[in-house]
């Protein structure tokens, strides 16, 4: 990797304006990276890259790079673009581990952050970099949200995450996992145990199951609780999976890895939600693709679906008269996700809309005065990079909200 890496980043043209940079959700300074790598200042391009997006390391295992750096980069255009991706990983997983963490000036004053993920680990460090003494919540027993228990172990090693919790504790950060905000405890009791503010990045993490006839039954799983856990499930070797986005992939692969010998995935029409490159990794790994299959009930031999007529523009233009069984042992409904309701039904005056997401203001602020949130739980289901760049907002709202106090 090392050489490659040296030989890609000669290649980097040092645009006055970096359409790479541009393309970046987290607006990353790539040229600059790229000059200090060059000028061998591999750790002062770790400081600025875990600055500018404290999940630097992820971003650039995770992120669609074809959509974002690399498909802006000039150099793409009538050649191979620079993958900007692979020399982020080399410095920021070589800063993760050596970074040096500087005291700073207390403010005392309590944040409480109730969520681990990507948002939650951002405002996390952030405030705690700017001297605040923040306590972070979790309802599972690890770190890393969907890094840690959606994203599959071989896209994205676990280790990783350890390595920040590690990074986490040294900076002071508190961690207090398998504690649900919502049950038996609630927002309103952090300001009455002196927090001045709180951060709530808690994602989406009810899978929906569209209300169809069978989803009770015991060949029926839901995509994210897979993932969760797969070694916890024995699906047989003919799996179905309802839906083609990101997660119906991610759920295909992991099931290819786990035994199953014949995937085969569902959509309604010839319109897919996952990204081109996940389909194509999936499509290698041995997943089948069956369109135009709207799914109806599901049995015990397995999902029963309407088969749709297309017209030449490849509409769905009606369905075939009788429905057809396909036979699979385990169907697994990988459609979408939505939050739970916990938060909004326990914290007096905090609002969500139509779809049960948080309502923010321009400042992260939700209908709540001191409780902030960003990521999935505002926007519904998204990315990584999107999740840190708001919580970098909110984070310093957050700031600016206590500094008035
Ligand atoms: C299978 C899958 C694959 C994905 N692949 C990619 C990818 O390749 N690239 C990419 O950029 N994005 C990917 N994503 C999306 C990305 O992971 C999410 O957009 C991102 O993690 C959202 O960050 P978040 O911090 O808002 O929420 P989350 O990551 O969902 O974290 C929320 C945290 O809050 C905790 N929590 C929830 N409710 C409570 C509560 N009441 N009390 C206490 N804690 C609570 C949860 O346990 C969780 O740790 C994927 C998502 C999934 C599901």
């Amino acid at each position: 990797m090392g050489l490659r890496i040296v030989n890609e980043a000669n290649r980097c043209l040092q645009c006055k304006r970096p359409f790479c940079q541009q393309g970046c959700p987290a607006h990353t300074p790539i040229p600059e990276i790229i000059k200090l790598f060059k000028d061998n200042e591999l750790l002062e391009a770790g400081r600025k890259l875990f600055e500018n997006n404290p999940m630097s390391v992820i971003c650039a295992i995770v992120c669609d790079h074809e959509a974002q750096c690399a498909g802006h980069c000039v150099l793409g255009r009538k050649g191979m673009a620079i993958p900007f991706y692979d020399i982020e990983e080399y410095i920021s997983d070589a800063y993760l581990d050596r970074m040096t963490i500087e005291p700073v000036e207390k403010k005392n004053k309590k944040v409480a952050v109730i969520g681990a993920g990507p948002a939650g680990m951002t405002v996390a460090i952030k405030m705690a970099s700017s001297g605040y003494d923040v306590t972070l919540f979790d309802e599972n027993n690890e770190v890393g949200g969907m890094m840690r228990y959606g994203i599959p172990e071989f896209r994205l090693s676990k280790k990783i995450l350890e390595r920040y919790k590690k990074v986490m504790d040294k900076m002071g950060i508190k961690f207090r996992p398998n504690t649900t905000f919502g049950e038996s405890l609630v927002i309103d009791e952090l300001f009455r145990d002196g927090y001045s503010s709180v951060f709530v990045g808690t994602g989406v993490w009810r899978p929906k199951s569209l209300g169809l006839e069978g989803a009770s039954l015991a060949n029926v799983h839901f995509g994210l609780s897979y993932l969760a856990n797969p070694d916890s499930y024995i699906l047989g070797e003919n799996v179905a999976i309802i839906g083609m986005g990101n997660v119906a992939m991610d759920v295909a692969r992991t099931a290819l890895r786990h035994g199953a010998k014949s995937v085969t995935l569902y959509a309604r029409s010839k319109r897919i939600a996952a990204s081109e490159h996940e389909m194509d990794y999936a499509r290698l790994d041995g997943a089948n693709f069956e369109f135009g299959m709207a799914i109806k009930r599901i049995s015990e031999e397995g999902p029963v679906f309407d088969v749709a007529i297309f017209d030449e523009k490849d509409k769905v233009v009606g369905y075939e008269d009788v429905p057809v069984t396909v036979p699979a042992d385990a169907t697994i409904l990988a459609v979408s996700q939505a939050p739970k309701s916990r938060l909004i039904s326990t914290t007096n005056g905090l609002e969500g809309n139509e779809r049960g997401l948080l309502v923010t203001d321009d400042s992260c602020m939700t209908t709540v005065p001191g409780v902030f949130a960003a990521g999935d739980v505002v926007h519904g289901s998204n990315t990584v990079v999107a999740a840190v760049d708001e919580a970098k907002r909110a984070a310093q709202a957050m700031i600016d909200y206590m500094e008035n106090l």
